[in-house]
């Protein structure tokens, strides 16, 4: 692997997943990368690629589920201050953010500058580049009618830009071609920020509400079908509580899964197989699980 002997600085080798991501599952990658600039990433990605090696991308590893035995290949994660900027701008009524920044803090910082739109999403874990990537939604509404564009490097190296408006998540998974966004700008709504804050006090408690106490260890498990919640169909289906293992359904709300400690990631996958299964037979609907499975 000489191309990559230049990223000693960056790369880690035999990385445990499971310190990487939310449910604290699975085995070892070989590869580890966390590239401190947009050059060295493209400059990361070309050298990955002349190697033939596989790439992943990882934000906080909330919806990402590691199989025990691990995976191939590189995973590339954007936590260096770098990709982590928040720039708010009330006069345009933008943000423009790296793609490693908390949505949390984006969320916020948002609020505090008087824009409005993306608060309907707090209380939701993880990344810019995970949320954009996965269209985060709420019964609010979901991230991508917030997005001006955003900034991806294809597996190549190559830099592109998307529009917010042509971006097709009904269409296809992943609209970014297999590319890492790096960054993402959003256009808000201008609104008082008092106001605003309010606002997003209520929404955090009700939020809070819905999901399981002390969250960490615990998995969102699958997208809402057209017209139905995941959540309800779970419950109808009678699995509330129902343990595979180390993975149980969450009483409080049953589209969590949570990760007691002797838990596998095999485990969490059988469990979603039965709750697809059962709920399938009750209802005829079939769940289509959030997480990436790697
Ligand atoms: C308690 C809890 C509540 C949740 N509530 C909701 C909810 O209400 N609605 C909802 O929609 N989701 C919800 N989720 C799911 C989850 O929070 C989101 O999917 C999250 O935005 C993922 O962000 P992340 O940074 O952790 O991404 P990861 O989990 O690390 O990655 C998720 C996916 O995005 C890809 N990815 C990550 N970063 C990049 C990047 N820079 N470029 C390209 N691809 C990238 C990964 O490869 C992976 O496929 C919840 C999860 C939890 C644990």
């Amino acid at each position: 692997m000489e191309n990559l002997a230049r990223f000693k600085k960056i790369l880690r080798t035999s990385v445990p997943l499971a310190m990487h991501t939310w449910l604290q599952l699975g085995g070892q990658v070989e590869y580890f990368a966390e590239p401190r600039s947009e050059d060295e990433l493209i400059d990361l990605l070309q050298a990955a690629q002349k190697e033939g090696i596989e790439l992943r991308f990882l934000g906080t590893g909330t919806n990402v589920l590691v199989s025990d035995s691990g995976v191939p290949g590189m995973v590339v994660r954007l936590s260096a201050p770098e990709f982590c900027k928040i720039d708010t701008d009330p006069a345009s009524a933008t943000v423009s953010v790296g793609a490693g920044a908390k949505l949390g803090r984006v969320i916020t910082s948002a609020v505090y500058g008087g824009l409005a739109g993306l608060e309907g999403l707090i209380g939701i874990p993880g990344t810019v580049g995970g949320a954009v990537h996965n269209n985060i939604s709420t019964s609010d509404g979901d991230i991508a009618q917030w997005i001006e564009s955003v900034r991806v490097v294809r597996p190549g190296g190559e830099v592109a830009e998307f529009a917010g408006e042509h971006l097709d998540f009904a269409e296809t998974d992943d609209p970014f071609e297999n590319g890492i966004i790096t960054a993402c700008r959003f256009r808000l709504l201008p609104e008082e920020a008092e106001e605003l804050s309010r606002r997003l006090q209520k929404i955090w408690i009700l939020r809070k509400k819905g999901q399981p106490i002390g969250y960490q260890g615990a998995g969102w498990l699958f997208k809402d079908p057209s017209g139905a919640s995941a959540s309800e169909l779970i419950d109808d289906a009678g699995l509330k509580g129902t343990r595979i293992g180390g993975a149980v359904i969450c009483d409080r709300n049953p589209n969590f899964v949570l990760v007691e400690p002797e838990c596998s990631s095999d485990d969490v996958h059988r469990l979603i197989r039965l709750i697809q299964t059962q709920v399938r037979e009750r209802s005829g609907i079939e769940l289509e699980t959030d997480l990436t499975l790697w």
